[in-house]
Parts: C-alpha cells; structure tokens; sequence
C-alpha cells in the first residue's frame, strides 16, 4: 500500500513531478501553479513512475473458482491490485509481466492497447483486464481519487446486486429458496433454470440418443438437435412460477442456463414465460451468431441479453447496433477492464440498450466493477456469485462492510480501488501448494517474439 512516510521525496522531485502534470508549464510557473494540484499526492512523482514487478496469489472459494490476484509494484511503494477472471489461470497475466516492467503505470490506455492482442474471448482476456485494473488502482492511490472520479464521477452512489441462488430440483423448494434471497435484501433476482431438470422424466425433451458429454455440452447449442416438448416447457415453467410465487411480481428476475436447446425451442420458452415477466432469458445461444439471436429476440417477448464471454467492444457493438439482444451483461473481467466497460456502456446507451455487469470473483475485481458501474450511466445491476461464501468479504479491508448491504455495495471514495487485502484471511483460501505473492523472476524476459501482428 502507498505510504507516504515511507517513500517521502524531497524537494525537488516535488517540483518535477508537478512540472510534468502541468503538460509543458514553465518551471516559473511552478510555484504559482502549486495550489491548484494540491488533491495530487506530491508524495510520489507521477512522471517517474516506473512498474518493477508483478506476482499473483490464488485464491479457491465456494462458486466460480479459483481466482487469481495479481499485484503490480512500482519503484515509487504505491501497488495495485487486480484480479484473472474466475477459473483462469495465473498465466494469462504473468505472460504480460514482460511487455510491463519499466513502463510507466499510469499510461492505462497506452498499456492496455499494447497489451490487448493477448486477450481473447471469455477466461482468455483475464490477464489483460486484470493489469488493467491494477493499473487504475495505481493512478487512484497516486492522485488521492476513486477511479469512478477519474470515469468522469458517479450516477450513483450505491450499486444494486443481483443474485441466484442454488437449484432444487423440487420447485417448492426452489421458490423457497429465493424468498430467502429477497430476505436478504435483494432487489434483483437471477434463477438458473434448464433442461437439466427434466432428465429422467419421460416426453419432455427430444434429443438423438448416445450424444457424447462433449456433444451436449461444448457442442454449440445448434448443433445438439435437442428440442423441449410442451410436456417439458410445462414441467419448466412450474419452477417459475414457485419462484415468483414467493418473491412476487415487483422484483426483477431473470433466467440463466436454459441448456443447450435450439432456436425454436428458445422462442417456445421465451413465449411461455411471458406471463412470468422475466428481465432477461441469458445466454441462449452463443453470442457469436448474431442473426439467430436477433431471430430469437425479435420472436421472443421475454428480453434477452448476451455479454458476459465478449473481449472487444466491437462485438458487443455489433449486437447493439443490430439490437440482437434486449440487453447486454459484460464482465469486466473478459471486457477489456474499466475503461473499456465503461466505453461499452456509453456505446449500448447510444443504441438504446441497457447494461447488467456479470461478475463471479472476489472483492477486487468486484470493486472494479462497482467504479465502473458508478460511473456507467446505462447500467442495470452488478451480478454477485458469492452470497453463501461467509468470507469473501473478509478477503480485503478498507472498504465498508458489509460489502454488500440490503442488495447494495456502496461506492467507496477511497483511493484507487477502494480495498486493500486481508493477508491473514488471503492465506487461509490459497490453493493448495500455492506461494502468496512470491517473486516471479521466470516471467522477467519475453518468452516469444509475438507483438508485432503485421509486418
Ligand atoms: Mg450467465
């Protein structure tokens, strides 16, 4: 964490440092010019801010796991701290380590745009959000401001949460169980419901018989030949209605993993669960075919929406621009980090299309999302995985708890990111076998000659 005790400077590293953020000033103009950057941290020298390392730690937890951390060190004592989407792997980020070491960390988007050919679709754009997010953190701590201030401030004060909760195959108790997340607080409801819960019962799904696990699983949606019947979008809709039946009408709920079904039958179940007023069906199909999800969305009078695995805001805008969704949920952890979010937003808002923000990690990189979300004038709803995990906010301090408070997280007006890690808490979550933070020399030197994509 900065301290400024620690890396006091003295008087004429003051100096330069406000020389450089007065963008060509006079060194006569100097003194005058002092008290109008005094909300800057004179305590570091932002034009000599050099990034010297980078280590990660990884954390395992209940729910999408595990989670990678990374801290990125400067020479002047001020870190920041990011975070791999969920699942990915150190990796992603420490093959960047290279393509950092002796770059000025408060370039955010000059870094980003070098290093954003390393990112891809889903978990493979981990790394590059994650120094991204660091990134922020820096500035934040090194200028004395949240970074939603430096997104250009907040629309809100506070985030709305939205959540699921754990399937049953017992309607009953699945209604159950979300009337104990609306107790909680929750004004934004999420309820996982797919085919899945149909096996075994006979004339509800049709599918060929002998399909590998591969095949019903990773094989995209078009290609399974699985089709629900009306025995089956009865069976289905049961389940809404005994979650609706315990939370109401008023609260926003919406659907996930509805299986790997056709375009029909997605349209079939969009129609019949009209009547349960859903926000959003999520995730259909691939996001990837446009024209079958415009198809579906156009036919459907239950929203959809797409965006947590989409990396390039071209892509998100293509959806937009086509309206192929109703809405769109970008992790932030696979969107580029938070400025490239925050572009997002501002683009779907162009279009007319509000933005949810997916998230299933720890205290960090939810953090990003809360600035991100603050500062986002089209945004929905934070999604959190992690309601049953009791330490996940222990995980960091700094930040107020609870984190999440009656379905809310307040925005923090803390430096940077808003939270510092719990050490102690840390080391009790690690994979097993893993350092914490340990020095990371064998990603010192580039281990390919792979930035040039042109030649
Ligand atoms: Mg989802």
């Amino acid at each position: 964490m900065f301290n400024a005790h620690r890396f006091r400077i003295d008087r004429r590293s003051m100096l330069k440092s406000s020389l450089s953020l007065l963008a060509g000033g006079a060194v006569g103009r100097v003194a005058e010019a002092q008290p109008e950057i005094k909300n800057v941290n004179l305590a570091s020298s932002p034009s000599s801010l050099k990034i010297t390392d980078m280590r990660y730690a990884v954390i395992v937890k209940p729910g999408p796991s595990p989670c990678v951390l990374i801290r990125i060190d400067t020479n002047q004592g001020v870190y920041g701290l990011g975070e791999v989407r969920d699942i990915a792997g150190p990796q992603y980020a420490m093959v960047l380590k290279s393509r950092l070491l002796g770059e000025n960390p408060l370039r955010i988007d000059y870094l980003f745009q070098k290093i954003a050919q390393f990112g891809g679709n889903a978990r493979q754009a981990g790394g590059v959000c994650a120094v991204e997010m660091a990134l922020w953190d820096i500035a934040g701590k090194v200028y004395n401001i949240p970074v939603y201030q430096m997104l250009g401030g907040k629309w809100r004060d506070e985030i709305r949460i939205y959540a699921d909760t754990t399937e049953s195959m017992d309607p009953a108790e699945y209604g159950r169980r979300a009337k104990e997340r609306k107790e909680m607080g929750l004004t934004w409801m999420k309820m996982d419901l797919g085919i899945n819960v149909l096996d075994g019962i006979p004339d509800t799904v049709m599918r060929p018989p002998g399909q590998s696990n591969w095949e019903q699983h990773v094989q995209p949606n078009l290609f399974v030949a699985a089709e629900v019947t009306d025995k089956g979008i009865d069976r289905l809709c049961e389940y809404v209605a005994a979650v609706r039946e315990n939370i109401g009408y008023d609260m926003p709920l919406s659907m996930d993993h509805l299986g790997h079904i056709g375009v029909k039958s997605v349209i079939r179940l969009g129609k019949a669960y009209e009547k349960f007023n859903l926000e959003w069906m999520e995730d259909v199909i691939p996001w990837y075919y446009t024209d079958l999800l415009k198809e579906i969305t156009e036919a459907s009078p239950t929203p959809t929406l797409t965006g947590e695995d989409i990396y390039r805001i071209e892509d998100f805008e293509t959806l937009c621009r086509e309206h192929a969704v109703d809405k769109i949920h970008p992790d932030l952890a696979t969107s580029g980090g938070i400025l490239q979010t925050h572009h997002i937003g501002d683009m779907a808002f162009k279009y007319g299309v509000p933005m949810a923000m997916h998230f299933a990690g720890t205290p960090v990189s939810c953090m990003a999302s809360v600035h991100c979300a603050a500062a986002t004038r089209n945004f929905l709803a934070l999604e959190n995985h992690s309601l049953d995990v009791p330490f996940w906010q222990d995980l960091v301090t700094g930040v107020e708890k609870p984190i999440i408070n009656q379905g809310y997280i307040r925005v923090p007006d803390t430096p940077g990111l808003g939270v510092a890690l719990n050490d102690d808490e840390l080391k009790r979550h690690l994979k097993p076998g893993a350092g914490y933070f340990e020095p990371t020399p064998m990603w010192d030197e580039p281990q390919s000659w792979d930035d040039a994509l042109f030649s």
